[in-house]
């Protein structure tokens, strides 16, 4: 009789689709330490350089020697500290938002704000390419479900239509990301408020990759298009372009008032550390700084000299965020291409099914405001090298 899991492991492997975990050596940044080699890193999520940077680190120290290390308890219990407090504040004040609510993580605050927002009854809509966060706290939640192709705002008017038919007193949610995650591209924003306000459904947004990328101060992709009133529930994460570590939601004080009440993930979970919502309320203001925007401008500029070197054809037209993927297509292509860049001194990761579509397997690149101009034309020079 054969053990558990290692056939399965060795089928993963047939296909390519076999992943293991890396140490890396070093601390944040774009220059990496990795099975002893020094790697310019083109992978992270720290759009800004902020996850290494003195004052955030100083932030979380100082929390720490005022308030421990750990929250102790749940926030309804006793874990609500003042640096969860001024995080939320902070918060809701750069979303322009009512009131602001921290979870964990990004992870967190989509399982636990969907199974708030949605039951047995209600109809939750997602675009196709939704993160999988979402998609597992719309499934949890026990709405019914649907699917739209990735960004066609008419095939949601269907469902939404059907919904209406069908579900007449259902809430209904529409569900979807302002950047997306792994094709770097950017939802119709207006269009799709248009079309969920004429139906009277609620738009849950997830501007994780969005946020300190785009819009003004890095408000995100609904402030940048004066649309975040109309955006009923605002999600981010903290641990992207910030830099640190949680997710959060803003929106309308009742809004806020339900997810404390009913959100199982913050509900039934320890509070983040302190330190953690001292750094993240650091980086915040620094997002609404001068200096911010100009380090948010170092990012662009940066894509900027990126796009002007990239080959035609593998990559999109017009970057719309500091992701950009090279698209592969075969799974087996992807890795020996993350391998050639490897070789080659850079780390970039192949990403494949089930992160992606079978047979959509891309390298996924992406840029910080903390690489140097050379860098990124080294990283262009290699792009090249891929037929
Ligand atoms: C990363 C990500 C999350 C999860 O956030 P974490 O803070 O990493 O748990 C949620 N949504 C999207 C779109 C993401 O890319």
């Amino acid at each position: 009789m054969s053990r558990p899991f290692e056939e399965e492991l060795d089928a993963l492997k047939q296909q390519s689709l076999l992943r293991r975990l890396r140490e890396i050596e070093s601390q944040p940044g774009t220059a990496m330490t990795y099975a002893g080699r020094r790697l310019i890193n083109f992978s992270s999520n720290d759009y800004l350089g902020l996850a290494g940077e003195p004052f955030l680190r100083d932030a979380a120290k100082e929390a720490i020697d005022v308030y421990g290390i750990g929250a102790t308890a749940s926030r309804l219990v006793c874990g609500t500290l003042s640096p969860h407090v001024a995080l939320e504040e902070k918060l809701a004040a750069f979303k322009r938002a009512e009131a602001a609510l921290c979870f964990s993580s990004g992870y967190a605050t989509a399982l636990g704000t969907l199974g708030a927002l949605a039951g047995k009854g209600d109809v939750i809509i997602l675009d196709k390419l939704a993160h999988a966060s979402l998609i597992d706290g719309a499934r949890l939640s026990g709405a019914v479900l649907r699917v739209f192709p990735h960004n066609q705002v008419d095939k949601l008017e269907d469902h939404l239509q059907w919904a209406r038919k069908e579900h007449a007193d259902a809430r209904v949610i529409v569900v979807t990301e302002s950047v997306f995650s792994m094709d770097g591209d950017r939802a119709p924003l207006a269009e799709l408020v248009e079309v969920k306000d004429r139906y009277g459904a609620l738009l849950l947004l997830d501007e994780a990759h969005a946020v300190g990328v785009v819009g003004p101060n890095g408000r995100g992709l609904a402030e940048r298009l004066g649309l975040s009133d109309r955006v009923d529930v605002q999600m981010g994460t903290l641990s992207k372009a910030l830099g640190v570590s949680g997710g959060y939601v803003c929106g309308r004080r009742a809004l806020i008032d339900w997810l404390i009440n009913r959100a199982r993930s913050f509900v039934y979970s320890t509070a983040p550390p302190p330190a953690l919502a001292a750094a993240a309320c650091a980086a915040v203001e620094f997002l609404e700084s001068p200096a911010g925007e100009a380090r948010r401008r170092r990012l662009w500029n940066n894509l900027k000299v990126l796009a002007a070197g990239l080959p035609p054809g593998l990559t999109p037209d017009k970057l719309q965020s500091a992701i950009v993927p090279v698209m592969l297509g075969d799974e087996a292509a992807a890795l020996k291409a993350s391998k050639m860049f490897y070789d080659s001194g850079f780390f970039i990761p192949a990403i494949r099914y089930p992160t992606v579509a079978r047979g959509t397997a891309r390298l996924r690149l992406t840029l910080s405001a903390a690489h140097y101009p050379e860098e990124i034309q080294a990283v262009t020079e290699a792009l090249w090298e891929l037929e």
